[in-house]
């Protein structure tokens, strides 16, 4: 059987082995295994879902919570000659008709739509008939109101599941689930004896550096100047920020645009495609930027701010380096971060144990900024790994302690 996936990765998409834990994920669910693919961001996922869809009867199907998403996705596959599309909201009306049609027909062997969708009892039909024996949840975490991007539409999926004629083999796929995320996707699933693979979260081309921001305007310039032929992007907490600090950057010639919710879709959408064509080389946005872009050679990604917790902080800064490369991740803090997060914790969740569970993940955060220990121990232990090296010399706390024993050294010399 694998031998045979093999072949698919090799012919369809011209790479010539699996990653780490591709094959596993692959073997389990061509084995018609319920499986649960925690994988880290670049990793590799997609073809991980991609390429038993390729080699079972029929269309499967893909959950995907977003449109951007959807897009770069189907896109992909069609560069690979693999026959895919997506229903969603961007498309008239008529557009969606034909789609279905095709689908109909059987002539896609991939079909992406985001839960919502699933609301529409016609296109339930559309489904029943069409039999599908795999399906796909991408980004799964969603479906938990303890992961850190709920969506309530992700809950219509469990129902959904039970109303099918015939169980379909589902494979669920995320980059960040703690244990309680993990169970809630098990059972909001209702997954059947699923495999479970959790790749390891290390990001070994990663540098994770921390600073406590008193200038944190010069310092980011600084920076981006230092690497102005080099992609990246820079989070910050809120739309104002991300303005205030858009403008300043471009008052220095550096080409840098911008990413909020409060723009229009056709801005968003033209920002999002000039830096992924390398118009402009950095990217200043909120949290509202970037869940599955594939833009491999991002060099740096600052975080401005402190985000609410450790899960958004790495899967936001993973999406430096994806081509392996080295990348850069930096964390700038100040105490306002934490009264602002602490703000909008209390202002957006309002079920008394839920918002328990945010501060104390907030404080998870509040601890990795000051911590004195090996940043990435901190993290890989925070997602769960054991038998963690104390040091891994590739992030700012142990690169600090090597340059004191190099003073020390130089003292001794004296
Ligand atoms: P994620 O796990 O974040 O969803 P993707 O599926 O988007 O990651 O994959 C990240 C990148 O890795 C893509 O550019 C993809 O083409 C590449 N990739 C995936 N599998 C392999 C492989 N076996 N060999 C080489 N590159 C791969
Ligand atoms: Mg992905």
């Amino acid at each position: 059987m694998i031998k045979k996936a093999l072949e698919v990765l090799q012919r369809y998409f011209g790479f010539t082995q699996f990653r780490d834990g591709q094959q596993k994920v692959i073997g389990s669910l061509l084995q018609g295994l319920d499986t649960l693919a925690i994988m880290p961001t670049g990793a590799g996922k997609s073809l991980a879902y991609q390429i038993p869809a390729l080699l079972f009867k029929g269309t499967t199907l893909v959950i995907s919570p977003l449109i951007s998403l959807m897009k770069d996705q189907v896109d992909a596959l069609l560069q690979y000659g693999v026959p895919a599309t997506f229903i969603n909201s961007s498309l008239s009306l008529n557009e969606v008709r034909s789609r279905i049609d095709g689908v109909a027909r059987g002539k896609y062997k991939l079909l992406y739509i985001a839960p919502e969708r699933l609301e529409s009892e016609s296109f339930r039909g559309l489904l029943e008939s069409l039999q599908v024996s795999f399906l796909v949840i991408d980004e799964a975490h969603c479906v938990s109101q303890w992961g850190h991007d709920f969506r309530p539409s992700y809950l219509h999926l469990g129902p959904f599941l039970k109303s099918l004629p015939q169980k379909p083999i589902i494979g669920a796929f995320t980059a960040t689930a703690t244990e309680e995320v993990q169970a809630d996707i098990v059972r909001l699933l209702e997954l059947d004896k699923p495999s479970i693979f959790v790749t390891g979260f290390d990001r070994p081309n990663l540098m994770f550096s921390t600073f406590r921001g008193e200038n944190k305007k010069e310092f980011v310039l600084g920076y981006t100047k230092a690497h102005a032929d080099q992609p990246g992007i820079i989070y910050a907490a809120t739309r104002k920020e991300v303005d205030n600090l858009q403008s300043f950057l471009a008052k220095s010639g550096l080409k840098v645009g911008k990413y909020h919710a409060g723009m229009s879709d056709p801005d968003r959408q033209k920002t999002q495609e000039d830096f992924l064509f390398d118009e402009i080389t950095v990217m200043v946005a909120t949290n509202a930027f970037g869940m599955g872009i594939d833009k491999s050679n991002v060099r740096y990604v600052i975080h401005y701010n402190m985000p609410k917790n450790m899960e958004a902080y790495y899967q936001e800064a993973g999406r430096a380096g994806r081509d392996g490369e080295p990348g850069e991740c930096l964390l700038l803090f100040s105490p306002q971060d934490v009264v602002l997060q602490r703000f909008l914790i209390e202002q957006t969740v309002l079920q008394p144990e839920r918002k328990m569970n945010e501060l104390k993940k907030l404080q998870g955060m509040v601890d990795y900024c000051h911590s004195p220990r090996c940043l990435r121990k901190t993290i890989l232990e925070y997602f769960g790994e054991e038998n963690v090296q104390a040091k891994c010399d590739n992030c700012s706390n142990c690169n600090d302690e090597r340059e004191i024993v190099d003073i020390t050294l130089e003292a001794q010399k004296i």
